[in-house]
């Protein structure tokens, strides 16, 4: 690597909800920045006004930080190269336009767009272009005192590449190695349109050049627009300092037959954004991975894994680690297979590697959500220890911990009843009476006690173990029961008691 400053960007558009595609390139940005202590910049590429969608920017800047994917330099920290939203910038990319025109590497174009339309109807495979570009009206087909005219007369014009004839554009990617494209296939794509605004081509390639990006990662998806790039970087004098690309595998479908979209989440019932979505137009909520319940280390942790590995079967990473072990070589020129059940794996595995104080604040919300008050701290906390290790999603905890809070309001009577007999509630009784005398509940010792009682009253401890575990919980599920009852307190373990034999009987 030469020794730029390494200097990548996350340049999203704000046209909508955050595909996690669009978070890991992020991400892998990020990654590598911080692994070649370098900075990592957030461009707000908003230079398409049609569609630009309100809220869409904040909404981004809101995902990263979820994530922890914090840009040294965006628009809302902005650094020596404000500013960071393309449509602040518009002022700047006339003049490269206009100096493309002057050098012969450019054109006026001057076509309707209803012109334009009839063309693309009546034209097989039109394209704007070596072929067609002489008979359409720009620059390089009329005579100059037309184009004087129109020009003096503020004609509506775009400005528009003039892509050579027969020639091989190639660049070394450094995912795929050397790339190549025929300029024959390319057309003449717009670079500054009729409203001022640069195109995405223009805007990316200069914007890119003056913000001195050292690296550039992409998705793969943009691999065709590469050519006209590169054409742009060499026209403009620039090349020496072109980025070096990687463009991205594709993060496909569970099968892996095309692209993952956000249709094949909403039809195979999983999020496809990071965070929920709400489109204002159509009044239509897209749903995320935050609000179903992921944590942000094990989101960034499962995006890092599509597409990368470290070379070991370790799979769990946060996200210094991934910095540090971070490297191109290891991303994989093949797609990524999306698999949610992975995806909700790495989510149990993170709720079971940090720790219970991590988890307060989120499980506060999912119980509050619920209508669950918690009023003591330190038990909050012991509750999320005790039952953490049984949580795939945040709103498990809901479903795990409830009965840790308020009395079960009802029990699995099925479980229970079919086998209820005197001499259980007999022990239940004498239970209540021995649990009254005890100063404070201890596990160990409740265990001992109880065992002891079953073998007094002639009854098999695990005749009486599963009901006592549905009068405290309501059902057949939760950790070891006398952590439970230790944990309810003597007070509410007898209630809990007395009041279940009623139901029981
Ligand atoms: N604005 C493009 C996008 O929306 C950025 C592509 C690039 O990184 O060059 O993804």
């Amino acid at each position: 690597m030469s020794d730029k400053k390494v200097r990548v960007r996350f340049a999203p558009s704000p046209t909508g909800g955050l595909h996690l595609g669009g978070v890991r390139t992020a991400l892998f940005n990020y990654l590598f920045a911080k692994k070649n202590k370098g900075d990592f910049i957030l461009r707000v590429e908003d230079t398409d006004q049609n569609r630009y969608v309100e809220g869409a920017e904040a909404y981004i800047i809101d995902c990263l930080n979820w994530c922890g994917i914090i840009p040294d330099e965006s628009p809302v920290t902005p650094g020596q190269y404000a500013p960071y939203r393309q449509s602040e910038r518009k002022s700047i990319y006339r003049e490269y336009a206009e100096r493309l025109v002057m050098q012969g590497h450019a054109y006026y174009a001057f076509d309707t767009a209803e012109e334009l339309d009839k063309n693309r109807k009546e034209i097989p495979n039109f394209q704007y272009g070596q072929v067609y570009r002489d008979g359409l009206r720009n620059s390089l087909s009329l005579p100059q005192h037309e184009v004087d005219q129109l020009l003096a007369d503020h004609t509506p014009h775009v400005i528009r590449i003039k892509i050579p004839a027969d020639q091989t554009v190639s660049f070394t990617d450094m995912i795929r190695g050397r790339v190549s494209f025929e300029t024959n296939q390319v057309d003449d794509k717009v670079l500054l349109k009729a409203d001022g605004m640069p195109t995405y081509h223009l805007a990316v390639v200069v914007d890119d050049y003056l913000m001195k990006i050292s690296h550039a990662f992409r998705g793969e998806e943009w691999l065709p627009s590469a050519p006209v790039h590169l054409l742009l970087w060499d026209y403009l004098g620039w090349k020496a300092n072109m980025p070096q690309w990687a463009h991205l595998p594709l993060i496909l479908k569970p099968d892996g037959h095309g692209k993952l979209s956000k249709r094949d989440g909403a039809r195979l019932g999983f999020p496809v954004y990071a965070m929920n979505w709400f489109d204002a137009k159509t009044g239509e909520l897209t749903p995320g991975f935050r609000e179903l319940g992921f944590l942000p280390e094990a989101f960034v942790n499962l995006l890092a894994t599509l597409g990368w590995n470290d070379g070991s079967d370790r799979e769990i990473f946060n996200i210094d680690e991934l910095a540090d072990k971070f490297s191109i070589e290891r991303i994989s020129k093949a797609g990524a297979k999306f698999d949610f059940e992975k995806a909700k794996w790495f989510n149990a595995e993170w709720i079971k590697k940090v720790k219970g104080e991590r988890l307060k604040v989120e499980v506060r919300k999912v119980l509050a959500d619920k209508g669950v008050i918690i009023k003591d701290d330190a038990y909050l906390l012991t509750v999320i220890e005790l039952i953490k290790d049984r949580c795939t999603l945040l709103p498990d905890f809901y479903q795990q911990s409830a009965y840790f809070f308020q009395t079960p309001a009802e029990y699995d009577l099925n479980a229970v009843k079919p086998k209820w007999t005197d001499e259980k509630t007999d022990f239940f009784n004498s239970l209540a009476v021995m649990l009254n005398s005890v100063e404070t509940l201890v596990a160990a010792d409740l265990e001992t006690s109880f065992k002891a009682l079953a073998e007094e009253k002639g009854l098999k401890t695990g005749d009486v173990m599963l009901p006592f575990r549905i009068m405290l919980v309501g059902g057949k599920f939760g950790p070891h029961v006398f952590d439970i009852a230790a944990l309810l307190g003597k007070d509410e373990t007898i209630n809990r008691v007395e009041k279940a034999l009623v139901a029981f009987k």
